[in-house]
Order: C-alpha cells, then sequence, then structure tokens
C-alpha cells in the first residue's frame, strides 16, 4: 500500500548521522561504559549472534567481570564495525528469543505480544494498515481530530498511513497540547525521553535523558510538519460542538477560529484532548482580597521575576515537585503548603544532559537505539503485581504485597537521606499511604529543596486568604507577593468545554453526569455516539507498566483506524460499541479495580485524582493488567460493535 508520504525518503532525510567509522578507543569505552549495559548487550548480540553473550545474565546479576566481558567486546567490535546502520527486524522466532534473553527469562505469549513492538525496529508500529485493496472512500469522507498533541498527532500519522483524509482543530497556535501549554521553570518528561517517545520516530535527537518541555514541543512541532499534520491543522480554532447527523452518520462541528464561528463536517471525530487540559484553581476563602499575584502553573506568565519575594507553592504533586528548586533558587522565601504527604522516587540521569559519547554510540552502533529503549520499558514489565493487595501477604502482617512494601521502605529511607535526617521534616514527609496509590512523583531535587534555609513546609491547612498572604487553620499570617497553585487538573472535564451530541441529541456530558461520571468502553467509545473515539478517554491510563502513554495513543489511533476500515470495507457507514458490551465492559472494569492497592483501604483514596471523587470509583485508569489491555485495544471485539 502506497502512503501519500514516502517514507525512504523521510529516512534518509535524518542527517545528522556521524559517518566516523572509528574513533579514539577510549571515546568508544566511555560511550559504552556511559550507556545501558543491557541495550550494549543485546545490540551486540544482535549484531554478532555472539553466543558468549547469550549465555550471560541481565545487566542487574551480572558479575563485574561478565560486565567487563560485554564493554570489552562491546569496544572491540566498535572500533571495527561502527557506523551509522540500522538493522531489520528479525523473524519473530529470532525477535522473541532475543527479547526473552534481554529480560533475563521466558515470557508468556500474551505478554510477548504487547512487547514485540517495543523494539521499534519496524517503520510504524502498531500501526493499522490496509490488507488487500483500500476501499474506494466515499466523495468528501474525512475525519477530524480535535487535538495536536501526542495523541492527536498519533491519529493524523496514522490517517496518514492508511491515506484517510483529516482535518486537525487545534485551540492553539501549534502543536503540542499540554507541552505547549506548561511552561513554568523546569518542566520536563519524568519519564526517559527514549521511552517517551513515538514508535515510529527513530533516534530523535533528545538533548537530555529527560526532555525538557520546550523540546517536547520542538519534537511534536516536528512530528506534525515530517508526517504531513501540520498544514492540515485548523490552528487557533476551538471546537465549541458537535453533533451527530443519524441520517447522514455524519458529525457536524462547529468551530470558532481567528475568522470567527464555522461549521465543518467529517465522518468520524478522534478527540486528543488530553486529561490535563483543564487547569484546577483553587477557590479558597477571600481569595480576591489578596493583593499579590496568584499564578497557576498552567498560565505562567513569560515574565514572572521571583527574584527577592516570597513566595507559596500550594500543591506537592508532579507540578509542584517539579518546579520547587527552581523557584527556591531565585525567591528570597518560599513557603510549601502540602495537604497530602506524597511518595517522591528519584530518577537516574533526571536532569543529565544526553552525553557526547552516548550520542555517539546512538547514531554508530547499529540497533542500540532499539534495544536500549526496549529496555528502557523493561524494567516496567512487572510492576502490575506491585498495584495490586495481596491478601496472604496481609494476613501475614505485610502491608500491602511485598513489592510495595519493599519500595515503601525505599522511599522512606530516601526521604530520611534526603532530609539529612531532619525528624521534623520527617514526620510531615512520610506518607500514610502505599506507593502505587497515586500517580508517581518524580523528584527534582524537591526534598533537597526542604532543608534550605529560604524554604518552609506548612502542613496546617489553608483556611484563607487575606490580603497579606495565606492564613493556615492555627491563625498564622503567612505574607506572600506571589502564590503559585500547582493545584493540578479537572480530571473528569474529558472534552470540554466542548458539547458532545450524539444519537437522539443525548448530550455526552449530561448523561456521563446523570449516570456515575465518564465512562467509555476501552476509554474510547460510548454508546450513543457513533464513529467517536476518545484518546486518553476516561479509564484508560494503563494503572501499571509495560509502556508510556505514547506507545498507547499509537495503539488506540490504530483501533480506532480499524473500526473505520471495517465500517468502509462494510459499505456502512457508522460504527459504536453496543449499549450491553459497553455495560459489561464496566461492570468488569469496576470488579477489577477493586483489586487495586488505590482503592484499597491502604490506598487514601481521599482526593487522588485517579479516583472520580463525587462517584468513588476508579476514574482515570485502565485497572487491567497491562498485556490484557493491550490484546483488548489490538484485537478487537468485533461481536462487541455495531457496524451499521
Ligand atoms: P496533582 O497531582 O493533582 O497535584 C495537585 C496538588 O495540589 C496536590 O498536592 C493537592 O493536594 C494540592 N491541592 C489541590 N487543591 C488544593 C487546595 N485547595 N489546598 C491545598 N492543596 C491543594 O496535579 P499536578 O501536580 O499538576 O500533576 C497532575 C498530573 O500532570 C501528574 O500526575 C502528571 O500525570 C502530569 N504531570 C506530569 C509532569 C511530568 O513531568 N511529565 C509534570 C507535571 C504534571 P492533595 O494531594 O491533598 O489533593
Amino acid at each position: 500500500m502506497k502512503n501519500n508520504f514516502d517514507i525512504a525518503k523521510l529516512c534518509a532525510g535524518e542527517e545528522n548521522l556521524s559517518t566516523e567509522a572509528s574513533r579514539d578507543p577510549a571515546f568508544i569505552r566511555r560511550a559504552v561504559e556511559i550507556a545501558d549495559l543491557n541495550g550494549v548487550r543485546m545490540a551486540l548480540y544482535h549484531n554478532t549472534r555472539d553466543a558468549e553473550l547469550a549465555a550471560l545474565p541481565v545487566a542487574a546479576k551480572m558479575t563485574p567481570e561478565q560486565k567487563a566481558i560485554v564493554i570489552d567486546k562491546a569496544v572491540a567490535w566498535l572500533s571495527q564495525n561502527a557506523g551509522p546502520r540500522t538493522l531489520p527486524e528479525p523473524p519473530d522466532a529470532e525477535l522473541r528469543m532475543m527479547t526473552e534473553m534481554a529480560v533475563g527469562g521466558p515470557m508468556g505469549d500474551l505478554e510477548y505480544k504487547s512487547r514485540n513492538d517495543l523494539h521499534a525496529f519496524k517503520e510504524f508500529p502498531l500501526a493499522a494498515r490496509w490488507e488487500g485493496e483500500k476501499p474506494e472512500l466515499p466523495a468528501d469522507f474525512r475525519v477530524a481530530i480535535i487535538g495536536s498533541g501526542f495523541s492527536g498527532l498519533a491519529t493524523a500519522v496514522q490517517m496518514e498511513l492508511l491515506g484517510i483524509p483529516y482535518v486537525v482543530i487545534e485551540r492553539r497556535g501549534e502543536p503540542g497540547g499540554t507541552w505547549t501549554i506548561n511552561r513554568y521553570p523546569d518542566v520536563r518528561v519524568d519519564t526517559p525521553s527514549n521511552t517517551y517517545e513515538f514508535l515510529f520516530e527513530k533516534n530523535y535527537k533528545w538533548r537530555e535523558h529527560f526532555g525538557r518541555g520546550e523540546q517536547v514541543r520542538e519534537y511534536l512541532t516536528y512530528i506534525s510538519k515530517k508526517y504531513g499534520a501540520f498544514d492540515k491543522t485548523r490552528f487557533n480554532t476551538d471546537l465549541k460542538r458537535a453533533t451527530f447527523d443519524e441520517g447522514r452518520g455524519r458529525w457536524v462541528l462547529e468551530v470558532e477560529g481567528p475568522d470567527g464561528t464555522d461549521t465543518l463536517e467529517a465522518n468520524f471525530v478522534i478527540t486528543g484532548t488530553g486529561t490535563f487540559a483543564n487547569p484546577r484553581f483553587p477557590n479558597f476563602e477571600n481569595q480576591a482580597a489578596f493583593k499579590g499575584t496568584i499564578v497557576h502553573p498552567n498560565r505562567w506568565p513569560e515574565d514572572l521575576d521571583l527574584t527577592g519575594k516570597r513566595v507559596a507553592v500550594i500543591g506537592n504533586g508532579s507540578t509542584g515537585v517539579q518546579l520547587l528548586s527552581s523557584v527556591a533558587a531565585k525567591a528570597a522565601h518560599v513557603t510549601v503548603f502540602q495537604r497530602t504527604p506524597q511518595w517522591i522516587a528519584p530518577r537516574e540521569k533526571y536532569g543529565v544532559p544526553v552525553e557526547d559519547e552516548l550520542a555517539w554510540l546512538l547514531d554508530n552502533f547499529p540497533g542500540y537505539w532499539n534495544w536500549a529503549r526496549f529496555m528502557g520499558f523493561a524494567g516496567l514489565f512487572e510492576t502490575h503485581n506491585m498495584v495490586l493487595t495481596d491478601p496472604e501477604w496481609q494476613a501475614s502482617g505485610g502491608m500491602v504485597n511485598p513489592g510495595n512494601d519493599k519500595l515503601r521502605a525505599f522511599l522512606t529511607d530516601y526521604i530520611k537521606t534526603q532530609t539529612n535526617g531532619r525528624e521534623d521534616l520527617i514526620a510531615k514527609l512520610v506518607p500514610d499511604y502505599a506507593p502505587f496509590s497515586r500517580r508517581p512523583v518524580v523528584d527534582n531535587g524537591w526534598y533537597r529543596a526542604l532543608t534550605r534555609d529560604n524554604v518552609e513546609l506548612v502542613t496546617e491547612g489553608i483556611a484563607r486568604l487575606t490580603e497579606k498572604g495565606i492564613q493556615t487553620a492555627d491563625g498564622k499570617v503567612h505574607e506572600l507577593d506571589i502564590i503559585i497553585t500547582a493545584t493540578g487538573f479537572d480530571i473528569v472535564k474529558y472534552l470540554a468545554p466542548a458539547e458532545i451530541i450524539g444519537k437522539g441529541g443525548v448530550n455526552l456530558h449530561e448523561s456521563w453526569e446523570t449516570a456515575d461520571g465518564p465512562r467509555a468502553y476501552l476509554g474510547m467509545m460510548v454508546p450513543d455516539f457513533p464513529n467517536l473515539f476518545m484518546l486518553y478517554g476516561p479509564n484508560s491510563q494503563p494503572v501499571s507498566g509495560g509502556t508510556h502513554v505514547p506507545v498507547w495513543y499509537i495503539v488506540w489511533a490504530a483501533y480506532a483506524a480499524r473500526c473505520m476500515m471495517r465500517t468502509l470495507q462494510e459499505g456502512k457507514t457508522s460504527v459504536a460499541v453496543k449499549r450491553e458490551s459497553y455495560q459489561r465492559y464496566n461492570d468488569a472494569l469496576d470488579k477489577e479495580a477493586l483489586k487495586l492497592v488505590l482503592m484499597s483501604a491502604q490506598g487514601g483514596m481521599e482526593r487522588n485524582y485517579y479516583v472520580n471523587q463525587r462517584h468513588n470509583r476508579l476514574q482515570v485508569n485502565a485497572p487491567w493488567y497491562s498485556p490484557d489491555f493491550h490484546r483488548m485495544c489490538t484485537e478487537i471485539e468485533w461481536g462487541e460493535l455495531q457496524i451499521a
């Protein structure tokens, strides 16, 4: 099948690859020593099929002598063979053998199927492709993609691959979604960049191991332009209302753009409007009286000068934790208001630039990029057990399960060392609920910042604002110039403020509200809303690992595409989930959710944004074992859908 862009040309355009076949051996050695040893071992095996490498265990179990063998062999091989080549994907049986070698043991079929694309040897892993002839599309057939963040772009690339016309509606003036909005100090990804990227874009040159927000924005604009979405995007255009016209099986979209309101039509609507699109602004008593400045990180003013100011940071989620060190380095004094302690974990190479040697290795060690990124995911493969309560373990005196309790001990020690053993801080900082109950938070020097002379941690509740600052429940007034409200997002407002009207005039938000909050089938489909797919919709974020969301965006976009393709191939106009399937799926989902630590007494559910507080149910996550969820989203149960 011919794509409407030439991938061979695109790949040939990936210049920047060093052409040096050999380098100073000391440089090569440094490169190999910095690199991920599992990635080195696997890439070297892939190139050489050296049986001695196959017999070695994974890096964590290697003796120093075994590590030295891998490094020496890699240095010797690279000295002769380094160069900017890519490797073809091995035949499946061999790839499986190598994948099992990489993780140090056998893998079930279910697990392997959910992982065999993560090495990204294929051009477009996980994407849907036409099998046989592409059917002729009805006249005017097109898809509307709402949003040009990660999920909107994944969908656009999927449409490009299928040669299906589409338009992207983007509220902002550039691609990038949340990464264009959040511009607060030190904003960056908190999962390694080589796992927080699209599988189809090979060896993108990340400047840091955890890319800064600015580079993620650049990346998404680059993707949008390279794969053809940019020119099909209506920027500065906001979806106001989408109404399904039953008679014609088409969506009518009312949008507001630079030239006023407009109406356009699409056969399918795929939304990538983001979970973190609607900031949650606090509404403290007497808030308007405060004479200083209140800033939500989501609306960070470019010219905000913190120098010499008395600043409050409210909130210690991923945002508040990420920005504190940088704020404290500038402000005269910072008061951190913590309502609930968080488990905050360190990450290796967080904030560290990609070393020159590693950049060279990525370009000149064929297969290393693939295997290193695969190993970046592999560490998460076993995390599902960590999120389940283990009744036997609990009966024997444990708190949650062995892995979770071990992590709790590790993180508790981490708090103690980072705060230099300060008992006053430790008492306030150690949570009384289990790790993995909330979205993990990554430390950006937050604990260390709390030990600074100009930083104070306040756990007394906020009673009200006054002209001069924040008054806590003990009556004390904390005088301030600036209040940073890192208070999170209104998670349950999926697709808001756009109004979505389905069959029979049903309003999506009203129907959710009159039931028990937002729900969907596989996080994507709702019965009265044919030809509508939500990416990152209700209950879609996998509760445990294996892969990060950019991989899932591709999976979900491919699911929507397959549904569309089948509808077209059958000469029909609409596809929707059957009501009973939606109900059955959600009943099973609610039952599965109860196994999770975050929904248990150990989970401290109160005020956890993963949970819909109003309806007391899991809201953000898909509770499934990740390979199961992958199967559900890739092996479509056609019987659950109605194509008409
Ligand atoms: P969040 O996790 O919802 O945290 C909000 C914080 O504000 C919590 O500490 C909360 O306290 C506190 N808070 C809210 N209302 C308050 C009030 N009225 N009074 C006092 N405290 C209040 O929000 P977030 O930090 O913006 O993170 C949201 C998500 O965005 C993250 O989980 C992550 O998925 C994503 N994110 C990612 C990155 C990244 O590095 N990739 C960075 C930032 C954000 P309670 O805990 O008591 O409710």
